[in-house]
């Protein structure tokens, strides 16, 4: 088994913007013994996400990426958001549990249910193998982004994150918003509390302007990436990307679609713009006697 993320620097002056992608790893373990045949459970996965995003590393951004699959363990949710029904009766988790309502749909730290409805696992799961997953993959991802932000934000002062998502172009029965077409990019910033204002505006106008439609926290507001890093008072700005996969995929193939090199393209632009909009904040930090750029 591969290491359970890559962290890519930049090839380029790095810049105080760092990328993670925890979905689009897929690098199925063998003992994984999901119920639902594999094309159903790769549903789970941001097929592509890092491999779009990647040109941003020549604006000098660095990108971290999971290597492990969504459905074996999900980096970006809570520990504590643990589904005690994936337990056989008698077997309890060890840790506290906040459970949440992603839980509620299926969808908790490892899913209980794959796309579309149907049980992930034929058996129950014991506590050891989770904690494995947790040991093996979980935290080194969380160690590894955490690494990345607070590298820069030691180094600058202040830092962006983009935390690099895609969606079903259509919710199912597993999301919040079952039947409804979504916008090509929707953006989470947990309303508003995980950034500067002025960065998700940045981000939106970003996408609006090369033709893409914009949503705002509906139906993803973001989730644990985001909402452990995002803390704009400090200088630590989280902002939760979705692209909608029928850009640049077909959902049930997975195959790239003629869509995909326009997007990569069009990424790379407002990997560009980001990067532009952190040095700018910056320089106006220095100016008003703020955190200097001295490094
Ligand atoms: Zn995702």
């Amino acid at each position: 088994m591969r290491p359970p993320f890559v962290r890519h620097d930049p090839v380029v002056a790095v810049a105080p913007v760092v990328l993670d992608s925890p979905h689009s790893g897929e690098d199925y373990p063998a003992e994984f013994d999901h119920a639902p045949p594999r094309a159903i459970v790769r549903q789970a996965e941001d097929t592509h996400v890092a491999r779009l995003w990647r040109s941003a590393l020549a604006h000098g951004a660095t990108l971290v990426e999971a290597t492990f699959p969504r459905a074996w363990i999900d980096p970006n949710r809570a520990l504590e958001d643990i589904d005690p029904a994936l337990f056989a009766p008698g077997e309890r988790w060890p840790g506290p549990v906040a459970l949440t309502r992603k839980t509620e749909l299926g969808i908790g730290l490892v899913w209980r249910l794959a796309h579309g409805g149907a049980p992930m696992y034929a058996r129950s799961l014991t506590v050891d193998e989770v904690e494995r997953r947790i040991a093996q993959c979980w935290s080194p991802y969380h160690d590894a982004v955490a690494d990345a932000i607070e590298e820069r934000h030691r180094a600058f002062g202040a830092v962006w994150h983009v935390n690099c998502h895609s969606m079903p172009a259509v919710g199912d029965v597993i999301s919040d918003d079952p039947g409804r077409e979504r916008a090509d990019v929707v953006l989470g910033d947990r309303d508003g509390t995980t950034c500067e204002a002025a960065f998700t505006a940045l981000v939106a106008d970003a996408f609006a302007s090369m033709g893409y439609s914009v949503a705002i926290n509906d139906p993803y507001k973001g989730v644990e990436l985001v909402r452990k890093h995002g803390r704009p008072a400090e200088g630590r700005h989280s902002l939760q990307v979705e692209l909608k996969r029928t850009l640049y995929m077909d959902e049930a193939t997975f195959e790239p679609n003629e869509g995909y090199a326009r997007l990569q393209h069009d990424l790379a632009r407002v990997a560009g713009r980001i990067v532009a909009h952190a040095r700018d904040s910056l320089g106006a930090l220095s100016v008003s006697g703020g955190h200097s750029n001295d490094r």
